[in-house]
């Protein structure tokens, strides 16, 4: 169908929002974001863009050539806790390689994207309903203000006020893991930039470099019940991490002690959502597929959501076409991937004789170890 000059409207201004928007404004159609914040910042975080997501950042022309701002990756360190003692190392993927994003900067490239493209953004817009009428969309604000649209996308995280509406209200599991998350400092440019993933009795910790290995990401996971907080933007105490880590040896302990600001979140567990669409509002990103971090691969299923939903604008004869069609496509894929994530959560934190027997499995599959997740990584949405 041709989308040119329909009104879309995209609730949140994520990764998946903005890519989303952008994918449909240089479709020709009029696309309005609605973004909660008053402005689109970021906490010091990093993420890691394996070659499906970096395929889609690439056709939007967000990622052209050399990535602006991305930090490539050589491949992943698996190591034991106590004294970071090296346990295998997984090459990149053969897909293609993985980029290290400092999350501020793939949102600002996106922003700048979108904007350039002529997308209107528009700040402190919380959406607190969407209602469905004939042949449109009612998006209600908390100011009062109502706005119509021939579609609404909902793309408004993990949280989402939309996808109750479409699936009624669902109880998160907490799964009784809390992650830390922080930046630090780094001068090791002289190293090849890798990310490390260090596993110890019922925790473990990922670092990878950003920023021209100016700076070090660090995201701290362990098994605790005592911690129920879900946002992403809660301080937490650098010295009480330090504590809780305090057995962890090698370069993850000097980099431990180096954290002077840290974040503090309880992960909880919602399912890939049963209903995605009804025809004129349709989820995308964490709202419909929320993930543990474990694969690294939630914003880049983001992307795909993304260019997925313009491609069925495309390929579709009509709107309600269009978002039953990308709700049939991935669905699959998502569940697939946020079930893997889950598995990791078990795989990284064995401790006792499991752990010896999984660090000897892992020892020997080495290189291989990468090809176990090619179905993720070689994935292109955009061919
Ligand atoms: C520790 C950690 C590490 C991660 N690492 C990686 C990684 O390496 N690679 C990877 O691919 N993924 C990673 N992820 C996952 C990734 O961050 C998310 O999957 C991704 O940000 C989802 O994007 P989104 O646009 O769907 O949602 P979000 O990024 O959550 O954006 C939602 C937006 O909607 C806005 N919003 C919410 N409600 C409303 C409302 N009612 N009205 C208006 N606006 C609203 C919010 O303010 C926000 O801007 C990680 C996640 C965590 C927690």
């Amino acid at each position: 169908m041709n989308i040119h000059g329909l009104n879309f409207c995209v609730i949140g201004g994520g990764i998946g929002g903005l890519a989303a928007a952008l994918a449909l404004q240089v479709r020709g159609a009029k696309v309005t974001v609605l973004e909660q914040a008053s402005e689109l910042t970021e906490v010091g975080a990093g993420l890691q863009i394996s070659a499906n997501g970096m395929a889609v950042l690439r056709a939007l022309g967000v990622a052209k050539g050399k990535p602006a701002f991305a930090q490539k990756s050589f491949g992943t360190v698996l190591r034991d806790y106590r004294k970071g003692r090296v346990i295998s190392r997984v090459p990149s993927p053969a897909a293609g390689l993985t980029y290290y994003y400092h999350r501020a900067d793939l949102l600002d490239l996106l922003h700048k994207a979108a904007l350039r493209a002529g997308v209107e953004l528009r700040l402190e817009s919380r959406v607190t309903e969407v209602l469905k009428h004939p042949g449109e969309a009612e998006i209600v604000l908390e100011s009062g203000e109502r706005l119509r649209a021939e579609c609404a996308i909902a793309a408004d995280g993990g949280r989402s006020v939309i996808r109750p509406i479409l699936n009624g209200l669902e109880t998160p599991a907490f799964t009784h893991q809390v992650a830390w998350r922080a930046t630090i400092p780094w001068r090791h440019s002289d190293q090849t930039p890798r990310a490390a993933l260090t596993m110890g009795p019922r925790r473990h910790v990922v670092t990878y470099p950003l920023r021209d290995q100016n700076q070090m990401n660090i995201v701290a996971v362990e098994e605790r019940s005592d911690w129920h907080e879900e946002g992403w933007r809660q301080e937490g105490n650098p010295d009480d991490l330090r504590a809780r880590f305090a057995d962890f040896g090698g370069e993850v302990g000097t980099i431990l002690a180096q954290v002077e600001q840290v974040n503090i979140w309880a992960l909880f567990l919602r399912p890939v959502a049963e209903k995605w669409q009804n025809g004129r509002i349709v989820l995308l990103g964490d709202a419909a597929h929320p993930t543990l971090p474990f694969m690294a691969q939630g914003a880049c299923l983001a992307l795909e959501d993304a260019w997925c939903l313009a491609r069925a604008f495309e390929l579709e004869s009509g709107i309600v076409k269009a978002l039953a069609a990308y709700e049939s496509a991935r669905k699959p894929r998502a569940r697939k991937v946020v079930a893997a994530a889950g598995s990791n959560a078990r795989n990284f934190h064995l401790s006792g004789p499991m752990r010896l027997a999984a660090q000897a499995a892992l020892m020997a599959l080495g290189p291989k170890l990468a090809q176990r997740y090619e179905w993720i990584y070689s994935y292109d949405p955009t061919v």
